[in-house]
């Protein structure tokens, strides 16, 4: 890679630019007010030294943001980058510049993939939209989940297995196809040479499960051919072999001799759990009614000021990975960028008290959400005569706990449970046997408490109160536009499916999404675009005045 400069835009390129553009376009107003966005020397990394010459490394980034903008093909954006004089103006080339073959930014993905480099485009974007003042420090930001689909498509179980076996044979027939035509079997090729539909399956339940084992028992046989000592060894290593080696040994077993399906209870756990032959890193989730599988983006976005919202983090994961477990890391990588809010606003999902107090103590950051009612019968009993944790009195230094009876805990003791320590405290069966109230205290015997470390225990109790509050419920409402901008990622970014195949390529798509979303809200408020409003429907219209509409959404910019 020979580095370019950043370059100032050819004479000609300005003068007819501004000719066929009199208002300008997205891309000439980005470059105005941003400037060539990113160098040759930022991706210096990511090529050999020596060898033919790369295009411009700092101009294809720009062109891959520019493409999410617009929601272009491989195809379609070099063409633009060949034919569109906006794209030539953003890009500082020449209006004769022939552009490149539209591969180039197949391969240039994939050394971005290798280098982990996707948040490159992110930050620079990021980068200079602050040395602008479009970017304040601190202040507001707000986080939110979707859904990511994967790009191969789904399976039903039959699908599945039959389709593990043919990408196996498929690819031990390049590997070695002599090898393969001594051991396939006659029936092999009637049953996996096509693609496995399920409309060609059976309908009879008990037919299926023949055709399972059937799959199951040739797919056995295979494995057992790969591994004998007669196979060349290399055949081992074959991606396809082990994802086949993988597969079987989450859904069969041998028994006596015969391959049967496991039985759903006894497969290994959905964060390890295969749902495809052809992305091996995807797996399956479900969030209320929506099922899925695939991966899960969060996206970090500043709000509350004046300055356009920008995306300032955007992680993603595959489907098993909880919300909650998400918040230290986009914490610790906004701390590197210089990018952390004063406040973060989560949903539920993100929330528990061990995180907020975790942000505060670790990041100076207050994270904002609403916190899950206590779990136990007391707190769901909606009744103010029955007795939650809340209303009991603790003295931590003394570690003891009153009860509303007036009688004093017997037993405080610390337990450590998994990844943390819980308190156990009990009240005496002797008190609680005689106690007038204890209908509405406990149903066993005697009372049990599970208390947290104090300062835990103290923001889960005032933040459940302050959660209460109107003027909690106001702050709190600016949360819901993230959800605006989950809306406008998945319909001007394609964010709802992967693009391609594997956790980094689908990361590098969701970094590029953040990026050109960026752009796009830049744009807008270079333009003084109007945000979008939610729509209201012609029912929701009549509605009398006192009356709120549930999970009404504000909606972000456009
Ligand atoms: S049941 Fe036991 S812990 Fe509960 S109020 Fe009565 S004495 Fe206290």
């Amino acid at each position: 890679m020979q580095p370019e400069g950043s370059g100032e835009i050819p004479a000609e390129t300005v003068r007819v630019a501004q000719a066929a553009f009199p208002k300008g376009s997205l891309a000439i107003r980005v470059r105005d007010e941003l400037g060539p966005l990113f160098t040759d020397e930022e991706f210096a990394d990511l090529f050999p030294s020596r060898g033919r010459p790369a295009w411009s490394p700092g101009r294809l980034a720009l062109v891959l943001v520019l493409q999410f903008v617009e929601g272009l093909t491989d195809r379609q954006a070099a063409e633009a980058v060949r034919a569109r004089i906006d794209f030539k103006y953003a890009l500082g080339l020449r209006l004769d510049d022939p552009g490149f073959d539209f591969s180039v930014l197949s391969e240039f993905r994939d050394r971005l993939v290798q280098a982990d480099a996707g948040q490159r485009m992110l930050d620079g974007i990021l980068s200079a939209a602050r040395d602008k003042g479009l970017l304040s420090g601190r202040g507001k930001a707000r986080a939110d989940s979707t859904h990511v689909l994967s790009a191969a498509r789904e399976l039903c179980w039959l699908e599945m297995v039959a389709e593990t076996l043919r990408s196996a044979l498929n690819a031990l027939a390049v590997a070695a196809p002599d090898w393969l035509s001594e051991v396939a079997e006659p029936d092999w090729f009637r049953h996996y040479a096509t693609r496995a539909e399920d409309s060609r399956f059976p309908k009879a339940p008990a037919k299926r499960e023949e055709v399972g084992r059937r799959i199951g028992t040739d797919g056995m046989r295979l494995l057992k051919a790969v591994t004998s000592p007669a196979a060349p060894t290399a055949l081992r290593a074959v991606p396809e072999v082990e994802t086949l080696r993988q597969m079987w040994v989450q859904h069969f077993h041998l028994i006596e001799g015969e391959v049967l399906r496991r039985d759903p209870k006894d497969r290994p756990p959905g964060a390890k759990r295969l749902v495809t032959p052809y992305d091996t890193e995807a797996r399956g989730s479900v969030k209320r009614d929506t099922m899925w599988d695939g991966y899960k983006v969060h996206l970090t976005e500043t709000c509350g000021d004046d300055t356009p919202d920008l995306i300032t983090n955007v992680a993603t994961t595959d489907a098993t990975v909880s919300d909650f477990d998400l918040v230290p890391a986009v914490h610790a990588a906004l701390a590197e960028r210089r990018l952390l809010p004063d406040e973060h606003l989560v949903d539920t999902g993100y929330v528990t008290a061990r995180h907020i107090v975790a942000a505060r103590r670790e990041h100076d950051v207050e994270l904002t959400g609403p916190m899950m009612p206590g779990t136990g019968w007391q707190n769901r009993a909606g009744s103010s005569e029955t007795f939650p944790v809340g209303a009991f009195t603790i003295d931590w230094d003394r570690r003891t706990v009153t009860c509303p009876g007036g009688k004093n805990s017997t037993r405080w003791a610390r337990e450590p449970v998994r990844d943390k320590v819980e308190i156990r405290v009990q009240f005496s069966k002797t008190d609680c046997g005689a106690c007038q109230v204890k209908d509405s205290c406990t149903r066993g015997p005697r009372r049990k408490l599970t208390l947290q470390d104090r300062d835990i225990h103290e923001v889960l109790h005032q933040r459940r109160a302050e959660q209460e509050t109107d003027a909690w419920k106001e702050r709190y409402k600016m949360r819901a536009g993230v959800e605006g901008t989950i809306s406008q990622a998945v319909n001007r970014c394609g964010l709802r499916r992967s693009r391609y195949r594997g956790l980094a390529k689908t990361s590098l798509q969701h970094q590029l999404t953040g990026a050109a979303i960026n752009l796009a809200r830049i744009d807008a408020h270079l333009t003084g675009a109007r945000r979008a409003r939610t729509r209201t429907s012609h029912f929701a219209a009549l509605r009398p005045a006192d009356h709120t509409i549930s999970g009404a959404k504000q909606q972000g910019p456009n």
